[in-house]
């Protein structure tokens, strides 16, 4: 005879939970209460809590808590299951059986890789696989039917295939050999444990088991429960259905289906509650249904907001959100369902403190993403890397640690003036007492740090020592970390240290690339809050009760969620395996007929009741947001919209759309500065002032401080988009980068060039000057390593050895026919004295007279060369060259400038302004009329695609200049008239300020 099973069934809001946890207060003997995932069992609890209740009887977990729970009955196993470090054991194990020839040869030593491999070891013990089954099932599915994509009927590919599954199964078996030998357990252990504890200990610590949020169990599950049925355990589990819904609900009938072949149901329904809106009672009852009357409501408690951007939808959704506090609602009451956390949390963060919106929910992000995690992995490049004055003054900008201002900037203008072997203790001024100390501390521990590798060393040692230097330069300076820093400095030291554990002895510059390399590939949670606005996924097995919802993002591709295929097995290899073990009930005694590996159908299937439950969570309203554009490409609109549309017909929705240049519509207005800011856009009595120009006086001021001198490059920024300017030179806006950048590949082609060719003799042939060119690109990547992984940074060396070796080829052919040699490089007009730029360069600054006053002009040409009477400017660029007419249409004031300074300091007759593309491999060039012959186009230079040469006569050079000082004296009277207006182009499309501006064309 089967066990019983109590099913408690019911459709979103029939309060199936409420329903456990009444049974869990009431319940007399030992109750165990159970969810899918540990934070839906402290929802849980908490809703216990605010409820006033108290169930004595009762203990809330995951099922993971249970099997480890019952796996103590009867062993004494150490039970810690520590992903950090297992991911680091696993590690060790990659290391020692991986070559670089083996399937995953290539990426043994990536941390990422090796908490993935775990994760995908848990998830198939789940399924109640293990490493001998997998191998078996491999070389049964090998010589078997597999489907013909896998394309296991070719021998190279059956090899190859079978070599990866080998290797799985082997790493498997290694890892858990090593997890027995170092004294720990790993999940199969607990569940092989737990069900020993069942079948042995006298009495079970519970006689009631509840489980709910379940929308399907994995075959350990199911038969840990069915043991703990056959030893009496009364079980009870809530489901998501509705017997009159089989569309939505197919995912549960067919759990339900697949539960009633072990156990005997015994089915409770329970309806849906009436409470609630009537639209959001249609939503409940009509979503996804084929609907043949309109839905007949009047009020329209959905609102659906499309948004031109990520920032105006989360904003308009906060200034929602604050209105409805200021109203009397509670903000536990308020929830906002957000599917990517990455994408919307950081604004979210931000706009929730600007409008006092308190947030409670849980987050996880890279460690490398926190404030600490970037400062530690900038200390270990302190440590190990040469002390770059731009190393230093890039850590000594950051207001992380206690140090004042002054000594802040005092340590920060000392890095600057840093020559090669001069102490930086030396260089503090005496009166800075503490930054003297502080360059000290740093100096001392760089010392002990580098001292612990002599050699290779025990990675321990390395972590004791970067232990101390992170104390004394970065935590003690900062006593009190928020909640969120705490967490990612817990995080960071559990890491680090779980690895140097498993790391072999190695040097500190190795072990610095690895701690870094873990840092961004391992997340840590922390909790934003601990009461206030839910900020949920629509993934959470309970969701819990609430008035209001939110969803944003509702997005293709987001909602339904296209899942990404599994990186070890994919659709077709888990089809085939499923098959393997499901046709061979002799191999597979305990897992055959029925058994089948979760798939992406499997996910996919879930996404429309994910849906349903989050849409049907609220009982007041209920908002749908999505943008219309990300940074990068446009977004649609979820096809689930439409569902909700017809679902509650059209009078029970409203939809608003914002515009681009809707900053504060009238709608959203929420608070006295939103007032403000609408009243300013109303107002017309704001003359004789533009509304595009700074109102507050002392804000004019700042942005109007003209008697100073400009660079050429700020005044091109202030002609392409002033609002740009003002983010840029007067707030000195900076934004954060994360991995790498096209600027950075650029600056270090540029950086490569610029001091290989300090030291190459002008008659250096090609073959000398590339190598020279990549012997300094080598050198300038050990010294400021680009952020990346290893195999990305490699791709980026080749291809900037490439660009060199072709600069190098075309450096000599250019010489010879222009008859040019090297004069200078880095030469600047109007600036100080620096390390970076050409010591001889003293020259003043270029003066732009006009009737209002001077304007002064500064700049750092490239390189100059000279060519008998004339010299030829060199603008370096990575990617193609600018138009050459962009000087005449003002787009461009290098040429015009640069020009002009050379001519008037260093005596040049003419000048050829040159810009050289190190990808397109061509010197493009704007060449006075006289000097045609000696720069005309060349024979091998015919092949390059676009024009090479604009040939100018004087006049038109002249009339061309003219132009520009006029222009320039007009960007300085706009300037002073405190005039940001955003003027969007494409050059928007490499501005860091769109998100800031909202006016952005891309
Ligand atoms: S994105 Fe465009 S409009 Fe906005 S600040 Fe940048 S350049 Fe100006």
């Amino acid at each position: 005879m089967k066990p019983t099973l109590t099913i408690i069934a019911g459709p979103a809001r029939s309060g199936k939970t409420w329903h456990c946890i009444e049974r869990a207060i009431g319940a007399r003997s030992p109750t165990r209460v159970v969810f899918p995932t540990s934070s839906a069992a402290e929802t849980a609890q908490s809703a216990l809590a605010a409820s006033g209740y108290e169930a004595p009887n009762a203990s809330f977990q995951d099922f993971l808590g249970l099997i480890g729970d019952l796996a103590k009955l009867e062993a004494n196993l150490p039970l810690e299951i520590d992903p950090a470090r297992r991911a680091a054991l696993c590690g060790r194990i990659c290391r020692l059986e991986l070559k670089s020839d083996s399937f995953f040869g290539k990426v043994r030593e990536m941390p990422g890789f090796h908490a993935r491999l775990c994760r995908f070891f848990d998830d198939l013990t789940m399924d109640g696989l293990d490493a001998d089954a997998l191998e078996l099932a491999s070389e049964l599915t090998a010589k078997g039917h597999a489907p013909p994509e896998l394309g296991l009927d070719k021998e190279p590919i059956r090899d190859h295939w079978l070599l990866k599954m080998r290797e799985l199964a082997s790493l498997w078996r290694e890892y858990r050999k090593a997890l027995k030998e170092g004294g720990r357990c790993d999940l199969a252990d607990l569940v092989k444990a737990a069900h020993e504890g069942i079948e042995k200990a006298r009495t079970l610590p519970f006689a009631q088991l509840i489980l709910d949020g379940f929308e399907g169990l994995r075959r350990v599950e199911a038969a840990i429960l069915k043991q703990l049925a056959l030893r009496r355990v009364r079980l009870v589990m809530t489901i998501l259905d509705d017997p009159d819904r089989p569309r939505l609900f197919a995912v549960c009938q067919r759990f339900l289906a697949s539960l009633s072949l072990d156990f005997d149901l015994d089915v409770h329904s329970l309806p849906a509650k009436k409470k609630g809106s009537q639209a959001l009672t249609l939503l409940e009852r009509r979503l996804f249904e084929s609907i043949e009357q309109p839905g007949m409501v009047d009020e329209a408690d959905v609102t659906i907001l499309d948004a031109p951007s990520v920032l105006a939808e989360v904003e308009s959704i906060v200034r929602t959100v604050r209105k409805l506090i200021d109203s009397g609602a509670k903000p536990e009451q308020v929830a906002l369902i957000v599917r990517e956390p990455e994408r919307y949390r950081p604004f979210i963060d931000s706009l929730a403190a600007r409008y006092s919106v308190p947030i409670n929910g849980s987050a996880q992000e890279p460690i490398s993403h926190s404030p600490i995690g970037r400062r530690a992995a900038e200390l270990l490049d302190l440590l190990t890397l040469p002390l770059t004055n731009q190393r230093l003054t890039s850590w000594f900008s950051s207001a992380f640690w206690n140090l004042s201002r002054s000594d802040q900037a005092a340590l920060r203008r000392a890095s600057r003036r840093l020559r090669k072997g001069d102490e930086l203790t030396n260089a503090v001024p005496e009166r800075y007492e503490t930054a003297k100390q502080y360059a000290q501390q740093l100096y001392a521990h760089r010392k002990a740090f580098l001292a612990t590798s002599l050699g290779a060393s025990p990675p321990a040692r390395i972590f004791d020592a970067f232990q101390e230097a992170l104390k004394a330069l970065l935590l003690g300076k900062t006593p009190h970390l928020d909640p969120r820093e705490a967490a990612a400095s817990e995080a960071l030291h559990r890491t680090a240290a779980a690895q140097s554990e498993y790391l072999p002895p190695m040097s500190a510059r190795q072990w610095s690339e690895a701690m870094s390399r873990l840092w961004r590939e391992t997340r840590y949670a922390y909790q934003l809050g601990q009461s206030g606005v839910r900020l949920i996924s629509p993934d959470e097995p309970d969701l819990g009760s609430m008035e209001i919802a939110f969803m944003l993002g509702v997005k293709e591709a987001i909602y339904p969620r296209r899942v990404a295929d599994d990186p070890f097995l994919g659709e077709a290899e888990r089809a085939a395996l499923s098959q393997a073990i499901a046709g061979n009930p002799d191999a597979f005694p305990d897992l055959s007929p029925r058994f089948h590996l979760r798939n992406r159908q499997d996910h996919a299937d879930l996404e429309r009741l994910l849906f349903y439950r989050a849409a049907a969570a609220p009982n007041k309203s209920l908002w749908l947001s999505f943008p219309r554009a990300d940074s990068e490409s446009e977004e649609l609109a979820s096809f689930f919209i439409g569902d909700v549309q017809r679902a509650v017909g059209p009078g029970g929705y409203r939809t608003l759309s914002l515009r681009v240049d809707d900053i504060c519509p009238p709608e959203f207005v929420a608070n006295d500065f939103d007032a403000q800011l609408r009243e300013a856009i109303e107002s017309d009595q704001l003359d004789p002032l533009p509304s595009f120009a700074l109102q507050d006086p002392a804000a004019r001021d700042f942005i109007a401080k003209v008697d100073r001198i400009f660079s050429v490059r700020e005044l091109e920024t202030l002609g392409a988009c002033p609002f740009r300017h003002f983010a840029q030179h007067r707030l000195r806006l900076r934004t954060e980068r994360y991995g790498m950048s096209i600027d950075q590949i650029g600056d270090l082609a540029h950086q490569a060039i610029q001091r290989a060719y300090k030291n190459l003799p002008p008659e250096a042939d090609a073959a000398t000057r590339a190598k020279e060119l990549i012997e300094e690109l080598d050198r300038l990547m050990a010294e400021s390593p680009l952020p990346g992984e290893e195999w990305q940074l490699m791709l980026i060396k080749e291809y900037c050895e490439e660009l060199l070796r072709l600069l190098a080829e075309r450096e000599s052919l250019y010489q010879e026919q222009f008859q040019t040699e090297p004069l200078a490089l880095e030469w600047a007009f109007g600036m100080k004295p620096r390390p970076d730029i050409d010591p001889s360069s003293v020259a003043p600054p270029l003066e732009i007279r006009s009737q209002h006053g001077s304007v002064f002009v500064s700049g750092i040409v490239d390189r100059v060369d000279r060519a008998g009477d004339a010299m030829m400017v060199i603008d370096y660029k990575l990617t193609g060259s600018s138009n050459l007419n962009d000087d005449a249409e003002m787009r461009s004031l290098q040429p015009i400038f640069y020009s002009r300074a050379v001519r008037e300091n260093l005596g040049a007759k003419q000048v050829v302004f040159a810009f050289d593309s190190l990808t397109e491999a061509k010197r493009a060039r704007i060449v006075p009329f006289e000097l045609s012959k000696q720069f005309n186009q060349m024979d091998w230079e015919r092949q390059s695609r676009g024009r090479l040469i604009e040939l100018r006569p004087n006049i038109r050079l002249k009339s061309i200049e003219t132009r520009a000082e006029q222009h320039v004296i007009g960007l300085v009277q706009q300037l002073k008239n405190a005039e940001i207006a955003a003027q969007p182009g494409d050059h928007c499309a490499l501005c860091p300020y769109g998100d800031f501006c909202r006016m952005a064309q891309r």
